[in-house]
């Protein structure tokens, strides 16, 4: 398990990555702000609350992601936010609340993560 000094650094280092092979994607990522630590949040999330773009993780799994694992959970949580989906309503029931999650991530993960891209997500 990394300390908190670690895990920043860690963090820092992901960022440094993308800004070497997707610089736009990067600055989308560095205006989400210094991440959050959640226990039992289970993966990484974002969110908007009051206005203000939350990028939280649960630490035990982003201590587990290796470099390019990280880099691509980066860009994908940035990407909710230049999609928008941060500051949409989902569905009330959840099962159709899920299924949007689902249609969310599917549109960010179809174009950005082909095969031959070395970028991974877990
Ligand atoms: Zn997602």
């Amino acid at each position: 398990m990394l300390g908190p000094a670690d895990r920043l650094e860690k963090y820092r280092q992901a960022l440094l990555g993308l800004e070497r092979r997707q610089a736009y994607i990067a600055a989308e990522v560095m205006a989400l702000g210094r991440p959050r630590w959640v226990e039992g949040a289970s993966t990484a999330y974002v969110t908007a609350r009051d206005n203000q773009i939350l990028l939280g993780f649960d630490p035990d799994w982003f201590d587990r992601l290796n470099w390019m694992e990280l880099m691509g959970v980066l860009i994908h949580e940035a990407m909710h936010v230049v999609y928008r989906h941060v500051f949409a309503r989902p569905p009330h029931d959840p099962w159709a609340a899920h299924r949007h999650n689902l249609a969310c991530d599917a549109v960010i993960n179809a174009p950005l993560f082909k095969p031959a891209s070395t970028i991974r997500i877990p």
